[in-house]
C-alpha cells in the first residue's frame, strides 16, 4: 500500500513553532505530505527528511498590492511541492467561490505546483441520494476545473462537507464507490495521472477501512494529525513506519 498519499491538514494548529517541529518530526515519513500554516513552512522546510509539505491556500497572482496574501511563486521559490486548494473551510468561511478556486488552480499549476483540489457535498445533498452526490460533484468538478487544458497531474479530496470535524467519517464503501466516480469522470476528461483521496473524520478507529480499499489512494487528515497517538495508527494502516 506503499504509493498512497496521507496528508495532513493542520488547519489554525498549533500555537507555538516548538509544538510544530515536534509533531513535524513524528510525522516526518516518506508518504506524508504536511499541510501546515503558511509561517511554519520555511523551518520545517530546513527540519523535515522524509515528509513532503504543502500550503493550506494560495493566492492566484504571483505578486503585487494584495495585502495579506501568499502567491504561488513565493511557494514555488521556497521548495513547496503542493497547495490545497478548495477546501470546504475556505468555502464555507471564506466566500470562495469556483471562480476563485479556479483562478488559484490555474496559477498553481502554471508554477508546476501539485494541487490537491477539494471537493464534497453538503448533508442535504447526501441525504438525497447518491445520483445528487454525482451530479453535484460534476458540476463542482467542471466548475473548479474550468478552461484549464492539459492538466498534468492532479490530486482530488473527496472530502463529504458534513463529514470533517465531525468525528465519525463517511462509510468507506459509500465513498469508495463516489471515489470511482470521480475518477471515471475526469479520466473522461482527459485527467489521466490522478489520485483521488477521501477527507472527513479519519481517525485511528476508521482508517483501515479507507487503507483497505483500493480505489481510494489515500487519505486527507484534519483534527487526527495532531495527535501522536491517533498518527501512530494513521501511519501503521499504510504500512509507514
Ligand atoms: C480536513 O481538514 O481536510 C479534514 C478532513 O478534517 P477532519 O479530519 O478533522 O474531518
Amino acid at each position: 500500500m506503499i504509493n498512497k498519499f496521507i496528508g495532513l491538514n493542520w488547519k489554525l494548529n498549533p500555537e507555538t513553532f516548538s509544538q510544530a517541529k515536534d509533531l513535524g518530526s513524528f510525522s516526518d515519513k516518506k508518504g506524508v505530505v504536511i499541510f501546515p500554516p503558511f509561517i511554519f513552512l520555511e523551518s520545517l522546510k530546513q527540519l523535515l527528511v522524509s515528509a513532503q509539505l504543502g500550503a493550506q491556500n494560495v493566492f492566484w497572482e504571483k505578486k503585487g498590492a494584495f495585502t495579506g496574501e501568499i502567491s504561488p511563486v513565493m511557494l514555488q521559490k521556497m521548495g513547496i511541492n503542493y497547495v490545497l486548494i478548495g477546501h470546504s473551510e475556505r468555502r464555507k468561511y471564506f466566500n470562495e467561490t469556483s471562480t476563485i478556486i479556479n483562478k488559484k488552480i490555474k496559477k498553481s499549476l502554471d508554477l508546476h505546483l501539485k494541487v490537491v483540489l477539494c471537493v464534497g457535498e453538503t448533508q442535504k445533498i447526501r441525504n438525497q441520494g447518491i445520483k445528487f452526490v454525482q451530479n453535484y460533484l460534476k458540476k463542482e468538478l467542471l466548475e473548479d476545473l474550468a478552461q484549464i487544458k492539459n492538466i498534468p497531474q492532479l490530486i482530488v479530496a473527496y472530502e463529504p462537507a458534513w463529514a470533517i470535524g465531525r468525528g465519525s467519517s463517511d462509510d468507506p464503501k459509500v465513498s469508495a464507490q463516489i471515489i470511482s466516480f470521480i475518477k471515471d469522470f475526469l479520466k473522461s476528461k482527459n485527467v489521466l495521472n490522478l489520485k483521488v483521496i477521501y477527507g472527513g473524520s479519519v481517525n485511528s478507529a476508521n482508517v483501515f477501512q479507507f487503507a483497505a480499499l483500493d480505489v481510494i489512494d489515500g487519505v486527507l487528515v484534519g483534527q487526527a494529525s495532531l495527535k501522536k497517538s491517533e498518527l501512530k495508527k494513521i501511519f501503521s494502516a499504510f504500512y509507514v513506519s
